[in-house]
């Protein structure tokens, strides 16, 4: 430990923060977590957001990439009371006319539901999830710098994943699987035109192949409980409430590690950061933002189509050129007349969500950066379109514009809730092409937010790759 401080200040308790607050801890250094907010977790906290008793996942609710997570399969969750319930059907689509598309169970079990593409869906899903464990070290590492450790899986997938969706969903040709690969490459908030949307669809796919698309049961706050426990118990402190506006006010530490991204970076470390750096920390790209609705039901969604029923997230937009349409207009700066909607419903597999009978219901669509729409009537419309009846469920409903997320967390710059675009050079080199990501020019702080690679989402890997690199530097053994 320093003589008047500690060994490592966290700013910043999102998941990725927290991991690497956990990995720093885990090696035997003492760390301080400080977060602006008045709970821990960033983007996976849970809170009664529109009637007591109904309990919603303010952003992330679905965590097939926890699931894929090394970081979180080294942590003992289920000591620290963490249960993540699986759906069986992974994610639906509905169509027009009371069909769907889904991910169920294994690639067999879903090519069976796709007529003539089926045997299309097997040859190119099919050796891609075998392949799974091979490859997520690698996307869920620091990518573009290392290199792979099974480079024919990873060259196999690179070469169906770089493509984009558009061009890769002309293999198929029925509307149900094009519109499933759609809906997976759409978590991109890229146009499907752009390269690398496949390999987003694809490994969304893959997953729901393997380990599924998990919920934590009582909420994702479960899920940040369980880490600053396991923080608190090797000696880490958490201050919550306390909003960090320069490097200078932060306790004297021999590491700190930032989970924000490099816009608030550059504002943190004022004058002290040269030049050449905050040029390049300039030039990050965000991403379009999303408008978020929760909403509290007297009953489930009345899909008409039954995998819709059972599907833990449901991808609603229609057919693949509904959903290129929607996701295009963003891109474009407008703001669709029929969203593409991510909707998930926690109540398939966790009643503790909502009381007796009753459900909570949460989801989003992307709009431009800084939007200050509020989409929930598009949205309802959206999901009325293929459950009708739907509007007459709801109890009450929470909004939340681009422009509130940010204010919400800081991280989410103008709605953008994965860090900064997911375009193929931010995923390769993002923040800046430097040869370590989470190094900065300031000797002894990193960035580890989801603006670090592996990127957006509830894994923990930017957070645990951080925090790797800083115990090299400190001379201090990383503990798996
Ligand atoms: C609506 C929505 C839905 C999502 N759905 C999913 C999903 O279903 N599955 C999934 O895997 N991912 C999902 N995500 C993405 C996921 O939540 C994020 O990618 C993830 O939380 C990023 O983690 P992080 O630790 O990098 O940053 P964050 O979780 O954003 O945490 C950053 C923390 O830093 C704090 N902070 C920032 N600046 C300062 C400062 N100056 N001083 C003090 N504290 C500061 C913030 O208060 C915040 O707590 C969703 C996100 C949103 C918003």
């Amino acid at each position: 430990m320093s003589s008047d401080g500690v060994d490592v200040v966290v700013v910043g308790s999102g998941p990725n923060g927290l991991a690497a607050a956990l990995t720093m801890a885990r090696a035997g250094l003492s760390v301080h977590v400080i977060d602006g907010a008045g709970t821990p977790g960033g983007g996976c906290r849970t809170e009664e957001l529109t009637l007591p008793g109904f309990w919603h996942d303010v952003c992330s609710a679905v965590h097939p990439l926890a699931s894929a997570s090394p970081f979180f399969a080294g942590t003992d969750l289920a000591a620290f009371g963490v249960r993540l319930l699986t759906p069986k059907v992974a994610f639906a689509q509905p169509l027009d006319g009371g069909r769907a598309v889904a991910a169920t169970g294994s690639v067999d079990e879903t090519a069976a539901e796709l007529g003539p593409d089926a045997r299309t869906y097997r040859r190119l899903v099919g050796p891609l999830a075998q392949d799974l464990p091979l490859i997520l070290p690698t996307v869920l590492g620091p990518l573009g710098r290392t290199l792979p450790a099974h480079p024919l899986a990873m060259a196999r997938f690179g070469a169906e994943g770089l493509l984009p969706a558009s061009v890769l969903a002309r293999r198929f040709r029925g509307d149900e699987a094009k519109s499933l690969l759609a809906g997976a490459a759409a978590h991109t908030m890229l146009p499907l035109s752009k390269p690398l949307t496949s390999s987003f669809g694809l490994l969304f796919l893959m997953i729901a192949h393997s380990v599924g698309w998990p919920f934590v049961e009582g909420g994702s706050a479960r899920l940040t409980d369980a880490l600053v426990t396991e923080l608190t118990s090797l000696g880490g402190r958490m201050e919550t409430g306390r909003w960090v506006t320069s490097l200078r006010d932060l306790p004297k530490a021999r590491a700190v590690l930032l989970d924000v991204t490099p816009r608030q970076f550059v504002a943190l470390a004022g004058d002290r950061l040269p030049a050449r750096s905050r040029r390049a920390l300039q030039r990050f790209r965000y991403g379009p933002g999303v408008c978020k609705v929760d909403w509290a039901l007297s009953g489930p969604v009345p899909w008409q189509a039954p995998a819709c029923r059972e599907a833990g997230t449901v991808h609603v937009g229609g057919t693949f050129a509904e959903v290129a349409a929607s996701e295009a207009d963003v891109a474009a700066g407008r703001h669709p007349e029929r969203p593409f909607c991510l909707i998930a419903q926690a109540g398939v597999v966790d009643p503790s969500r909502a009381p007796a009978g009753q459900q909570t219901l949460w989801g989003y669509c992307h709009v431009p950066r800084g939007s200050d729409v509020d989409m929930s009537a598009r949205i309802e419309a959206q999901i009325e379109r293929f459950a009708p009846g739907f509007r007459d469920l709801i109890l009450a409903r929470s909004v939340r514009t681009a422009t509130e997320m940010e204010r919400y967390n800081p991280n989410y710059v103008g709605g953008d809730i994965s860090g900064g675009a997911s375009t193929l050079w931010q995923t390769v080199l993002r923040p800046t092409p430097r040869w370590n990501p989470y190094r900065t020019a300031l000797p002894g702080v990193y960035l580890c937010s989801a603006s670090t690679p592996p990127g957006g989402g509830v894994h923990g890997m930017c957070g645990a790759w951080a925090a790797r690199t800083a115990l090299a530097d400190l001379g201090a053994r990383h503990r798996p």
